[in-house]
């Protein structure tokens, strides 16, 4: 059901009015939603706005008819009213998943390569409207929305290459009259959990690989940001992803999650989100030994040596730690710089950060969006009063930025160490913590000196030192003398307690098939 254009307008602005009341400036917001609104209305015409679940094919209410608000991080503004669905349409879900698991898994890889091409022609011909869309939805600046819908889409074009490259294996027998084979086989129905900060990529970086490959798939997008989830299911619809092989579910997170644990026609669970809640699904996927992938937490070290070139290695580590207002998990977390070159790229450093223009992302040579929720900037000002207290220096920022609630200045702070809990926790924030070290075995030791090894990254000139470095760091992802480094080309994926498996390149389809030995015995010679 596509949300009636009268009934958009006036819950926005009785939203508006609420605003008004508890001291949000109505003004500005009010400039702002004329927008917005017309963002809305644009997807609305295109039939990509849309506000039930997506089951069996079909766009369904919530059985008791209970939705569920997504609001405007930078706004507040009510954006939608969604479906709130439980364990009872999940399980509906799953039974439509299941039921067209067989059809989907013999078609021929070239047959499913070409709807997947066409899912991915049809995201990217809609690139402006998905880009603004998240926007609306995640607070990222536009460029970000528009690079993610690029980003996002990739995942689709590559599997949809790669289903046809799921080879098996011939092995050399131990026995004249034996023959052995490995094939290699969809596992089933997947269940994919994915959160707010990249609305489209962590959808199609579980879903691409899967269908390419045979599987079919209940997807639970964050409830922060299920807009854009849904507008790329209706353009998989549109692509001619058949009824069942997709699946989009939101509502009650818990009861959605137990009903995809629990159920045993679900063969495994990919899950990208919070360490917390991936310790939980690994646990529960226990009872019915289904396979896992999990991207965690991360808590991002970035090594600056004496010896890097500061103009690459400052635009590195901002790119790298600023990108999405600091709340992806690959984000650098600790900046650890050696003593000889600490004053310089302290400086320089905070000067780039001064330059990142704060605001709504929809407005031009914004830089900053706001943070997802109130809640995060609370956590962004208990890491930042936590290190003062314990002799951090602000350089720049530190403060509540002055368009208020979701919005917090850019931050840098000198002189980090290892009692504050930024060094151990992730803040998830735009909050960068500059920590001095000596010599190249102390920046080590502090950079693997935590539980979690996702993302890590280091500025050298010196090629045997940058080698050195990235194999000695316990970190899945490496990126030397670069702040970027994701791409479908290449596996993304952590170590410890950042996750299990891989998403991306010829590894990530990996983790949605199962590889079965068959021997041909007793041959006649
Ligand atoms: P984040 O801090 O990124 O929101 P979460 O781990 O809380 O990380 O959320 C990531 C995804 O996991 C979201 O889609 C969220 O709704 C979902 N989620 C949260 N709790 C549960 C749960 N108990 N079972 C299943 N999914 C959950």
């Amino acid at each position: 059901m596509a949300i009636p254009t009268a009934m958009l307008k006036l819950s926005l602005r009785t939203h508006l009015r609420n605003l008004s009341r508890i001291g949000i400036p109505y003004a500005a917001h009010l400039q702002r939603q004329m927008s917005s609104e017309a963002i809305l209305g644009r997807l609305k015409e295109k039939g990509l706005l849309r506000s039930q679940a997506f089951i069996a094919g079909k766009w369904v209410d919530a059985e008791d008819g209970t939705t569920l608000p997504v609001y405007n991080p930078a706004t507040q503004e009510l954006l939608a009213n969604v479906a709130c669905v439980g364990g009872k349409e999940t399980k509906e879900a799953i039974t439509s998943a299941n039921n067209a698991f067989y059809s989907w898994s013999i078609l021929t890889a070239a047959e499913r390569s070409k709807i997947l091409r066409k899912w991915y022609e049809l995201l990217m011909a809609h690139k402006e409207e998905l880009g603004q869309l998240m926007t609306l939805e995640n607070g990222k600046p536009l460029k970000e929305g528009l690079g993610e819908v690029v980003y996002g889409a990739s995942f689709v074009e590559f599997y949809a290459e790669e289903a046809k490259r799921v080879y098996g294996d011939i092995i050399p027998p131990p026995l004249g009259d034996r023959r052995l084979f490995v094939l290699k086989q969809p596992v089933g129905v997947v269940g994919a959990i994915t959160p707010w900060n990249f609305p489209l990529a962590m959808i199609t970086r579980k879903v691409a690989p899967a269908l390419a490959c045979g599987c079919t798939v209940v997807v639970k997008p964050s409830e922060l940001t299920p807009l854009t989830a849904l507008a790329a299911a209706e353009l998989a619809l549109q692509a001619g992803v058949p009824s069942g092989v997709l699946n989009v579910v939101m509502g009650n997170a818990s009861q959605i999650g137990d009903t995809l644990l629990a159920s045993s026609q679900v063969k495994k669970i990919s899950f990208t989100g919070s360490t917390a809640v991936g310790k939980k699904l690994m646990a529960a996927a226990a009872g019915t030994v289904k396979k896992v992938s999990l991207e965690l937490g991360g808590n991002a070290p970035c090594i600056i040596f004496d010896d890097a070139n500061l103009e690459v290695a400052v635009k590195g580590t901002l790119a790298a730690k600023f990108r999405n207002a600091g709340q992806t998990c690959v984000c650098v977390n600790r900046i650890l710089v050696q003593e000889g070159i600490y004053e310089k790229f302290a400086k320089l450093f905070s000067t780039a950060v001064q330059e990142l223009r704060v605001g709504n992302g929809l407005e031009e040579g914004v830089l900053q969006g706001p943070l997802i929720t109130h809640a995060a900037v609370q956590k962004v000002e208990k890491h930042i009063q936590d290190a003062v207290s314990k002799g951090a220096k602000l350089l720049v920022g530190g403060k509540q930025h002055n368009l208020g609630y979701t919005f917090y200045e850019p931050t840098v702070l000198g002189d980090a160490n290892s009692s504050m809990l930024i060094s151990r926790e992730e803040v998830f924030g735009p909050v960068a913590p500059l920590f001095r070290f000596k010599t190249e075995d102390e920046a080590i030791q502090i950079a693997n000196d935590t539980q979690f090894g996702l993302a890590s990254y280091l500025f050298t000139e010196n090629v045997s030192q940058a080698w050195r470095v990235a194999e000695a760091l316990e970190y899945g992802l490496v990126g030397i003398n670069e702040g970027i480094i994701s791409t479908e080309v290449a596996p993304f994926g952590g170590v410890k307690e950042s996750g299990v498996g891989r998403e991306g390149s010829k590894y990530g389809i990996d983790e949605y098939l199962e590889v079965k030995y068959v021997c041909l015995g007793n041959m006649k010679p």
